[in-house]
């Protein structure tokens, strides 16, 4: 099949969340198993243009009342196999993309021409197609920037060479929708009469993500947990109603794990690589270099708690950390356990959390981004802690069962997909899991897992290998995508 992939970021180009990761491991695992992919994607201002090669000649794009005219860069997806790359564009247009940022600075945190730049990329979609005469049998769109390329599919753009061509929209989270003024409607050069029945109206305003949920042919999310929960008004995002009458047409495809990066045999971040046969050995080794590096005392017999995560209100972060509600203070004042915390975001909690670090022993942290010591907190720490709110997918409790490491979660999204809850009778199970997200859930949970840690030890074994044992590549998730574009294609 021919798939052309739309999306506002992609690793290694340009990222800001899981969104980038997937695309570019999506699509790199659809080539493997023999599918010509394409990639088509913004080319922002951080994407260094002297290393890409130029297509000959501009590219017209409809916008509006009038036409825009961008160039066209291209490069080779690293990690491509020689046998069938898959390869990348870059629609290259310095009014909208030529500037700090992807989709907004810390000081504007969403540009408010937001909804005309990828109402103009998505455009640009179909004439890039045009430009070098390929045409894809599918067409997979990613989360709301380009939500509007399904809904210019269904809406005009079905013909001549597009006449068979289907498309999926993959929601990679459900609370960004990109909702605009629908003054900006005009840009699209739809019928107004469209704006109600391509389900662009929301409240009066102009919501991308809904329209590409009516219009797209097929709909998917990260982990079938969170597909289930979207349908509801509690996670929904007030898209519920909309998803539960498009129930037939989405379902949740799990998203892998780079099984090279996080590998634990070939971790160039830890200080003694292993595997099931030497985890002990390896994750003494890790925890060890964490308690030095965060001045935790150093101690093998204590339970060790980590947690990487952006410090937002999705992750929990209020009933860990709120003042004098959050748990994390009693939790460390009358448990014998340590916790360490790499994380940045909200201003209050890194405040909080400063201040935790430095009145409690047993509590340090690092407040920032850094790829080195995620690593080393994966490796070393005993049990890791994820209390999300909401989780589509979720990357580290992954990272953790293979690495040996004991997630403690709340029970949700891809959370609940991936992790197994103790049995305390027979000993099975991956994790730690609970169900309300309250302080006190939280703390009971965490005493629960350091009970075990003191009086269950062959069970934590046993639980660490079955963890490390879990298949997480995205080949399994490519294989559930051709699948799906093939019945997609079949309907049609
Ligand atoms: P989300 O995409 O909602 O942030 P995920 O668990 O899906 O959550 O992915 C988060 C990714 O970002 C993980 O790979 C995690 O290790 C990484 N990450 C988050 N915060 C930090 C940090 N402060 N330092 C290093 N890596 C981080």
């Amino acid at each position: 099949m021919k798939i052309l992939m739309t999306t506002s970021e992609t690793v290694p180009f340009a990222k800001t969340g899981g969104l980038a990761d997937a695309v570019s491991a999506l699509s790199l695992a659809l080539a493997r198993l023999g599918h010509a992919v394409r990639i088509v994607m913004p080319r922002y201002f951080c994407i260094d243009r002297t290393k890409l090669e130029q297509l000959e000649g501009p590219l017209g794009v409809r916008v509006g009342g009038g036409e825009e005219w961008c160039a066209v860069y291209t490069a080779e997806l690293a990690g491509s196999t020689k046998k069938n790359p898959v390869r990348v564009y870059f629609i290259d247009y310095e009014r909208f993309f030529g500037r700090d940022g992807i989709y907004g600075t810390p000081a504007e945190p969403d540009f408010l021409d937001n909804a005309l730049r990828y109402t103009f990329f998505s455009r640009a979609v179909f004439q890039l197609c045009r430009k070098i005469n390929w045409y894809p049998h599918v067409i997979h769109s990613h989360d709301w920037p380009t939500a509007l390329v399904p809904v210019f599919l269904k809406y005009g753009e079905r013909n001549g060479p597009f006449a068979d061509t289907v498309s999926v929209l993959t929601i990679h989270n459900l609370g960004y929708q990109g909702i605009y003024s629908k003054n900006n409607y005009y840009y699209t050069n739809l019928d107004w009469d469209l704006f109600y029945q391509a389900g662009f109206d929301d409240w009066n305003m102009m919501n991308l993500l809904k329209a590409g949920i009516c219009s797209a042919d097929k709909l998917t999310t990260v982990s079938p947990h969170y597909a289930e929960e979207t349908k509801t008004p509690a996670y929904g995002f007030r898209l519920d109603g909309v998803l539960r009458q498009r129930a037939g047409d989405y379902q949740g495809i799990a998203n892998g794990i780079d099984t090279e990066v996080w590998d634990p045999q070939h971790d160039p971040y830890i200080p003694l690589p292993y595997t099931i046969k030497n985890v002990q050995i390896g994750k003494a080794a890790a925890k060890e270099a964490i308690q030095k590096q965060f001045g935790l005392s150093v101690n093998p017999d204590i339970p060790l708690i980590g947690m990487v995560n952006r410090l937002t209100d999705q992750k929990g972060i209020g009933e860990l950390f709120g003042p004098t509600y959050g748990c994390v203070w009693s939790l460390c004042q009358n448990i014998a356990m340590q916790m360490v915390v790499l994380g940045s975001g909200e201003s209050w909690c890194e405040h909080e959390i400063r201040n935790l670090s430095a009145r409690l022993a047993n509590f340090k942290a690092q407040i920032g981004y850094d790829e080195k010591i995620s690593h080393l907190i994966e490796a070393g720490s005993d049990f890791f802690l994820m209390p999300s709110r909401y989780e589509p997918s979720g990357l580290n409790q992954m990272y953790s069962l293979r690495y040996g490491t004991i997630p403690i979660v709340r029970n949700t999204g891809g959370l609940a997909d991936t992790v197994e809850n103790f049995n305390q009778d027979t000993g099975a199970g991956t994790g730690f899991m609970f169900d309300d997200l309250t302080p006190q859930a939280i703390y009971n949970t965490v005493g629960w897992a350091v009970w075990a840690y003191y009086n269950r030890r062959s069970s934590l074994a046993a639980m660490q290998k079955a963890g490390m044992k879990h298949d997480f590549s995205w080949k399994k998730s490519a294989q559930q995508y051709e699948v799906l574009y093939k019945a997609t294609l079949a309907r049609t």
